[in-house]
């Protein structure tokens, strides 16, 4: 069957196994293993490219149990559960007892195990770090078939190299999560004008207090208006200022439920033009400045915006899009980003909705993508003529210091990969030891010289 990831590109033919138990992925992966070819881990395939690509993929999708929630006499609380899991499954059970995810990405369609193989980031970069920062420790299945436990004091190289490590490492069986408390389901929403890059920049710095920050950019603006934004900061709201609907004492308060709307078929691919573009962006701009406020918004609605529209990914067309997410060091960010943007507004070929965030220190964990600075991610509907553009921005990018996030890249060189993660080598040393004949392996992987 066809398999692709979120982007819709590429798309390959691929054997899906979906296991129940550990042993039963033990049979198919280790030595004088029942799958020819290679494989590679699979959760909700919510990354946008090759990562979750490969002759054979091995779905977590059966491995879906909670096995407990502790709290410690320090007050802090664990949850351990399967790598299978969606973020949304384990929201629906912890946000009833008060608690929360430390880091949630854009969307809570994806696994426990995506999260952790790709060390994924939230609206609080800066102030909580990423997804594996809060992850205690974690089961690992091996290509041998042996089942190993690692974390920072045990196995500790092993972990920072499966923390972000795309799957190249072993199948993450489950993980034991930190947890924080949630005062409310709301959260205390305030957005905020901001007229070019420089001014969006600036906002996000002066607001670097604020728990979650996250700007939507307009990236076809040019001149004095490039990189304009509408700049969202959100906090938890305590349970006096919340809704009542939304305190958690509330009988009838439970995580929310949106309905949704499902996008039917593939858009036309004509319908996204420079043009449609442009006025999609300056509408979406004039309406977010003339509504910019303060206001309560629950928790699901500020996290997962687009979740409302299912399929989203049909309105590039059939053949699919490609999300180019970079980040640049602070001291270069300003220059990086302005030159990215004046050459993707040249070519006419910016995307609906890119996000512009702001990162706090990177991590320890070899391959993971944030490092202090800021991150820009611009959505490109497939066509050849694109391949080019997105090399110049590579050129940019990488006179700039920074570096793009494997969790959307479907195209990067291996070159360029080189050149912008720097403990590659090291990642590789730690893959030899525990996969040394390569079973664990993605189109992506080969593609960047990673096995
Ligand atoms: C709408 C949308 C919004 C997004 N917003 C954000 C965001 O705000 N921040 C962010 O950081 N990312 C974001 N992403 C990207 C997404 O969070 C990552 O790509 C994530 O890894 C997807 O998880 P998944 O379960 O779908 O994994 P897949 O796409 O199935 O796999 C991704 C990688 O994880 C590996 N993997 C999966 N499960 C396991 C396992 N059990 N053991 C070992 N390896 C495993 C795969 O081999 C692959 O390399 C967004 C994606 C979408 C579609």
């Amino acid at each position: 069957m066809s398999y692709s990831g979120w982007g819709r590109y590429p798309t390959v033919d691929s054997l899906l196994v979906e296991p129940s138990t550990p042993d039963d992925f033990a049979r198919l992966i280790s030595p004088a293993p029942d799958l020819p070819g290679k494989a590679i881990p699979r959760g909700a395939g919510r990354s946008y490219g090759d990562s979750a690509l490969a002759e054979n993929l091995l779905s977590t999708r059966y491995l879906d149990n909670f096995c407990g929630i502790n709290t410690s006499e320090q007050g802090v609380t664990v949850l351990r559960c399967a790598s299978g899991l969606s973020l949304d499954e384990v929201l629906q059970t912890i946000v009833p007892k008060g608690f929360f995810l430390p880091v949630v990405a854009g969307t809570k369609a994806v696994t426990v195990g995506g999260a952790i193989a790709s060390d994924i980031h939230g609206k609080n970069h800066h102030r909580e770090g990423s997804f594996c920062d809060h992850v205690d420790s974690l089961q690992l299945l091996l290509a041998s078939g042996e089942v190993i436990t690692c974390s920072r004091n045990n196995n500790a190289d092993l972990f920072l190299a499966t923390c972000g490590g795309m799957g190249l490492t072993g199948l993450i069986l489950d993980a034991s999560l930190r947890l924080i408390t949630l005062p409310s389901l709301d959260i205390a929403q305030r957005s905020l004008v901001a007229a070019n890059l420089k001014d969006s920049m600036e906002l996000m710095t002066a607001h670097d207090d604020a728990h979650y920050s996250v700007a939507w950019i307009d990236c076809l603006a040019r001149h004095s208006a490039q990189g304009r934004s509408i700049l969202f900061l959100g906090e938890h709201a305590s349970a006096d200022s919340a809704r009542p609907r939304s305190r958690l004492s509330s009988p009838s308060a439970k995580p929310p439920q949106r309905r949704t709307l499902s996008v039917p078929f593939n858009a036309p691919a004509a319908l996204l033009n420079r043009y449609s573009m442009s006025a999609f962006n300056a509408t979406y701009f004039a309406l977010k400045k003339a509504l910019a406020a303060e206001s309560k918004v629950d928790y699901d609605a500020y996290f997962f915006p687009l979740e409302r529209l299912r399929n989203w990914n049909r309105l590039y067309g059939s053949k699919g899009f490609l999300q180019y997410q970079l980040v640049i060091p602070c001291e270069s960010a300003y220059a990086g980003i302005s030159a990215v943007l004046e050459r993707v507004a040249a070519a006419g070929k910016g995307s609906f909705l890119s996000v512009l965030k702001r990162f706090g220190k990177g991590n320890a964990n070899l391959l993971s993508f944030p490092t202090e600075g800021y991150t820009l991610a611009l959505d490109f509907k497939y066509e050849p003529s694109l391949f080019p553009l997105l090399d110049e921005l590579d050129a940019i990018v990488l006179d700039h210091g920074g570096r793009l996030y494997l969790a959307k890249d479907a195209r990067m060189s291996a070159e360029f990969f080189r050149k912008t993660y720097p403990n590659w080598e090291r990642f590789l040393e730690i893959k030899a030891k525990v996969d040394p004949g390569g079973q664990f392996s993605s189109l992506q992987s080969r593609r960047l010289g990673l096995g």
